[in-house]
Formats: structure tokens, sequence, C-alpha cells
């Protein structure tokens, strides 16, 4: 173990806020040791802004709450921690852990419950990296490195602690994290991890908890570098593990929200994270829209009912909680709206809860090449920008422009129809089967007029509806439109 002055690494307390000063020297002022620990260290001595300062201290969970009463509170249960609540932010402070006993592992050698206390050392060694595995003492000045971790900073190396194999197999999740590192520091993965970082490996993600998956689906999306993590996800066989039915293909639309994601966290804007599961999944559902038109049910319900099983099927890897479904299933559905705006509805429409979500979406496609959106995106650009008496001229200039492609759609219908009804005139069957003259003839042929109609059924319902489906007998409801403006996605 080496102890270095924090100076010498570029640390200094004044880069600290004062929250995590405040949790460092109440745990000290009590007579426990206290370390700034993991992601604050790392990124403070790679010159990065860090998200967050978690603290590791030798106090348990409930010698952490007597320090700070009610300003702490215990969560989790696998893995037991104290919140400190230091002004308006919030501090992990973990306590040293030692090796997990072996009744709580599984038989893959998972770890299932972590709440074993220990030294400082055998903390180190259940880290995760090297460079996550620094100790910072703000008030003495000094950091403890365990295993030459500066060096790992310095050459920009994510080397794992131990042997890789027994530190994926303990915690699958840590594959996650050597991309999302490797990524976001635009480090060199070590070849150690390289060489055992196989599809095999990556199939151990199966028995992590679809709930953790989605909380560090969450991390990879909005840690700043998605655009360059997604081709690693794919190269690394991650991203099956993730996303089950979306295909390993970055589209240029998908290509285009990563980005897009990026930028606004560079310039500190917002995102939802939902939104880039709305990019992702758009595809399979509107092939799961296609399916369900095919089968003649009509469009709104396809919409609902695709959304549904697109979300469900996904929620078998990594689950999205409910008002996520939501905010996706909303942006999917402002889709439709926002293409074919009811003239009078322009202006709620671009009031509403959704539309900034939605257009943005919108927008996306449209520039990533998507045809089908008709250049509405650009549109609405426009419009936003417009004055109430340009806002009035836009909308009118629209609906003279709708007026006229729906009479040339109507036009256009009207011929295809008459065509059509020439061609089956003219259209005879080309094979007349005569009826077969024997009464055992005949019931042989109507056996097998049945078999082949049970055939038919089954194989175009193979993909899960059969013709006496609820969602093939339900019928239009007529609604008052004057009253709905733009209900849930129900
Ligand atoms: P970020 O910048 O994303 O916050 P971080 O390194 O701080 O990165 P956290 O998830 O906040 O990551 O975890 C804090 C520290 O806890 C890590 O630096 C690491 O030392 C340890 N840690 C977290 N997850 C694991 C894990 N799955 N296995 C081993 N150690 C872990
Ligand atoms: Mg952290």
């Amino acid at each position: 173990m080496q102890t270095l002055r924090a100076s010498k690494c570029g640390l200094s307390t004044t880069q600290l806020p004062a929250y995590i000063l405040d949790v460092i020297d109440a745990l000290t002022k009590a007579g426990y040791e206290a370390y700034i620990v993991g992601g604050g260290v790392r990124d403070l001595m790679l010159g990065l802004n860090p998200k967050d300062f978690d603290a590791v201290t030798n106090a348990t969970p409930s010698q952490v709450k007597e320090v700070f009463g009610r300003r702490c509170r215990i969560i989790g249960r696998r893995f037991e921690l104290a919140h400190v609540y230091s002004g308006r932010e919030l501090v992990e402070v973990a306590t040293f852990r030692a090796p997990p006993k072996r009744a709580v592992t599984s038989a893959a050698g998972m770890i299932l419950r972590d709440n074993n206390w220990g030294t400082i050392e055998q903390d180190f060694a259940r880290r995760d990296f090297s460079i996550n595995a620094l100790y910072y003492q703000p008030r003495k000045g000094i950091v403890l490195d365990f295993c030459h971790a500066v060096d790992d900073i310095k050459s920009k190396t994510l080397r794992l602690l131990g042997d890789p194999t027994v530190r994926f197999e303990e915690d699958p999740v840590r594959m996650l994290r050597t991309l999302r590192f490797a990524a976001k520091l635009n480090f060199n993965i070590d070849p150690a991890i390289l060489e055992i970082f196989t599809p095999e490996m990556t199939q151990l993600l199966r028995d992590v908890s679809p709930h953790r998956l989605y909380d560090e689906s969450q991390k990879l999306f909005t840690m700043g570098h998605l655009n360059r993590v997604l081709p690693m996800l794919i190269d690394f066989g991650i991203w099956r593990q993730l996303f089950a039915d979306i295909k390993p293909d970055i589209t240029p639309f998908i290509e285009l929200a990563a980005k897009n994601t990026d930028q606004r966290i560079a310039i500190g804007k917002t995102i939802n994270p939902a939104f880039f599961y709305a990019v992702l999944l758009w595809k399979p559902f509107l092939e799961r829209c296609d399916f369900y038109l095919s089968k003649g049910v009509i469009p709104a319900e396809a919409r609902a009912q695709a959304g549904l099983d697109v979300l469900k099927r996904q929620a078998t890897r990594t689950v999205i909680p409910r008002f996520a479904e939501t905010f996706i299933r909303e942006v999917w559905e402002m889709q439709t709206r926002l293409l074919n705006p009811k003239p009078q509805q322009i202006a709620a429409l671009s009031n509403h809860a959704r539309f900034r979500a939605g257009f943005d979406f919108l927008l996306l496609r449209e520039r990533s090449g998507d045809a089908q959106t008709q250049e509405m995106g650009t549109w609405w650009d426009q419009y936003q920008t417009m004055s109430t008496d340009e806002k009035e001229r836009a909308i009118g200039q629209y609906n003279r422009q709708r007026a006229k492609s729906r009479r040339k759609a109507a036009q256009e219908e009207h011929l295809e129809q008459q065509l059509n009804a020439a061609q089956t005139a003219e259209i005879e069957p080309l094979v007349n089967e005569p009826e077969p003259r024997s009464r055992r003839a005949r019931k042989a042929k109507q056996q097998e007029d049945a078999r082949a109609q049970v055939a038919s059924t089954s194989s175009s319902n193979g993909s899960g509806i059969g013709a006496d489906h609820p969602i093939l007998k339900r019928k239009r409801v007529q609604r008052d439109l004057s009253q709905v403006i733009f209900g849930p996605t129900q």
C-alpha cells in the first residue's frame, strides 16, 4: 500500500463541495475513519467533473445512523448502505466490506447478500476496478493506493482487481461497468479482461434481475458517451442480453438520437432517460403495429396493443418502470398526432406536456432520413418560433394543403376501387375443380378443406392472435372529439 500526497495527485479540498466535507468531518469527529472513494476521486484526478462523491467508513450503517440521526436512512438488503442528507445533497456512505460468506453466494458464484463488515484492505479487494479503489482523506491530504491505481490512471487502463473471470462471475453487471467506464473515460480495457469477455460470459447477465439491468442501462444512456458505447455493446454481445427483440444494428435514427443525447448532456440540458428506450424500441413497435394492422385491427387499437406487447417483451430483460412506459407510449402516440394533426387541435397539441419529447423524436426521425414524417418535423419546428398571426396563417395554409391532399387521396382511392372492380370481374378462377361424384369422395374433400382451413388460420396467426381474439372484434368507438384533445395513450 502506498500513501500518496493528495496535492501530488492533483487533489485539493477546494475542489470538494461542502456537503462531502461535512460528512467526512462528522464521521471523523465521532471517532471513525472516513474516506472519499470511487468515481469522485477518479474523476477529479482525471480533471473531469465528478457526478457525485461516495464516502466509505469503518462505522457500520447503524453507527452512521447514530452520527447523523434523522439525516440518515439505511437502505438496501443485498448491499446495506447509509444515505446521508447533507444540505440538499445525498451522500452514499458505505461500510468497509469483507469477502462475502459462502452461504450467500449462488451456485454460479454470484454474490446474493453482502453485509459482512471488514477492514479497509478487505474493502479495497472488493472494489471492481483499480481506478475506483483510491481512498482520499481530504483533511489529512492523503490518498491510499493499494494497487498502483495511479499508474493505471496515467496509462488510461481499465483493470479489474483480482481474477477477471471470478469478478465477472461474482457480479455480471461488472461487464456493463467495464464498457461504461471504457467509453466514458476513453480508457483501454486490460487485455486480461478482453480475453475472457466472451459472448458465453455475457450469458451470465441472464441471472441478473431485470430491475438492476434497467438501472444499469440508464447509466449507459446518460453517462454522456452513449454514441461511443453502443457499438461496444454489440461487439461484446451485451446488446443481445439487454435488448432481446431489438436487432443489433445502429440505424441512422438510433445513432442520431445517441449523439443528440450526448450533446444535451454536454451542455447541461435535461434528458428523460426513457427517451432512448422509445428510440430503440421504435422499429419493433412499428413492426408489431403492422402485424396487428394486417389482421384488420383498427389503427388506434393496433398502436395501443403493439406498444403494450413491445414493452412487455423488453421487460423480460430490463423492467421499465410504469411511469417510463407511459412516457414511451405517449411519445409514440404523439407521432401520429404530430404527423396528421387536426387544424383546430394544433395550438392545444403544441402546449401538451408530451409535445416537446414527441416533437424531438419526430425531428430526429426526419433528420435521420425517415420519409414517413412527411417533413412535419420541420413544420412544427418552424411553427414554434412564429408569432400568433403567423401561426394562424400557417394553420390556414396547412388546412388547405390537407384538404387538397385528402381530395387527391379520395380520387385515387376511387380510381383504384374502379380498377379493382373491373379486374375482379375479369379474373376467372385458374382451376375449376369439379365436385366429386361419390359420397365417400365428397366427404374426404370436406375433411381436407377443413384441415386446410385450420392450417391457414394457425399459420397466419403464428405470432400470437387467433381469429377469435377480442382485439379483432373491437369496434371503433364514436367519441365526442370536441371534448377530447389528447387523451392518455390507453
Ligand atoms: P460513477 O461516475 O458512475 O458514479 P462510480 O465509480 O462512482 O462511477 P458507483 O456505482 O457510484 O460508481 O460506485 C461507487 C464505487 O463502488 C465504485 O467506484 C466501486 O469502487 C464500487 N462499486 C460499485 N459497483 C461495484 C460493483 N458492481 N462491484 C465492485 N465494486 C463496485
Ligand atoms: Mg459514484
